[in-house]
């Protein structure tokens, strides 16, 4: 078990050549700070399909993972990527990021199905989950994330919910600059931890990421927080000084007194 997962979602950004560029740096970088915990920080990429492969040689202690795949093995589903061809590629897979809910319609129903076929191909699900400002603001956030998780875990034995992490991403945070603040943030994964818990009986195995503006200004503050496992980051992430300041700060919480 890692005691942080410090993960870049790149969404549609770098060629094969910048991001192998940019994975050569930050692997240097990470050792900067001294020997580099691997063992208790997971570092996860997540770049574009076109990189995924030429990413994965480059350094084989930062992980990769797919934005996205389609739930069938192979067939006539013209653009589409199967966990197939992800075998051996990826060590994670995204599924429910708000921008494929919102842009690409994706149903939690699609959702439920990608989470059981990523399970049986050994991948680790990284769940998006998440409120509207419109529903924080009408006090509907634990209800919306309870019915979430509710549709997009159902099914799944218990021993298979402990393997799913989570990344709570309110939507109002996500790209626009605004974070959650980390009291904000804590409330929601310990309400989310509570609910896992009832459905997994295992709460201390869960998994639970922050995502939403995630940047060196704020990572100290939500890393820090009691449920809080680590961060997912969009912009900031595309950055090596930004995303290494993060990373760093997970060295940091890790050699302190503070978790
Ligand atoms: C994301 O895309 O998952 C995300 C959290 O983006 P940003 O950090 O840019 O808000």
């Amino acid at each position: 078990m890692k005691d942080y997962i410090i993960a870049g979602n790149w969404k549609m950004f770098k060629t094969a050549a910048e991001s192998i560029s940019f994975i050569q740096q930050l692997d240097q970088k990470l050792d900067a700070a001294g020997p580099y915990p691997e063992e208790r920080i997971e570092v996860v990429v997540f770049p574009p399909f076109t990189s995924l492969y030429a990413v994965k040689e480059v350094s084989p202690r930062i992980k990769t993972g797919a934005q996205n795949f389609y739930f069938e093995e192979q067939g006539a589903y013209t653009g589409e990527i199967s966990p197939l061809m992800l075998e051996n590629i990826v060590d994670y897979v995204l599924i429910g990021h708000s921008e494929r809910r919102q842009l690409f319609h994706e149903s939690d129903e699609n959702i439920n199905k990608k989470i059981k076929v990523a399970l049986v191909h050994r991948f680790t699900p990284v769940l998006c989950i998440g409120e509207t400002l419109e529903e924080r603001e009408s006090g509907e956030t634990f209800a919306r994330i309870e019915a979430q998780l509710a549709k997009d875990l159902a099914g799944l034995t218990p021993g298979e919910a402990a393997r799913v992490v989570i990344a709570y991403e309110p939507i109002w945070a996500i790209g626009t600059g605004r974070n959650a603040s980390p009291e904000q943030a804590q409330e929601v994964h310990a309400f989310i931890r509570k609910i896992l818990q009832e459905k997994t009986g295992a709460p201390g195995a869960m998994r639970i990421l922050y995502g939403g503006s995630v940047k060196p200004e704020n990572s100290f503050a939500i890393l820090s927080q009691n449920d809080i496992n680590g961060v997912l980051v969009g912009g900031a992430s595309l950055k090596i000084d930004a995303f290494s300041v993060i990373i760093a700060d997970s060295v940091k919480l890790l050699n302190s007194s503070i978790r």
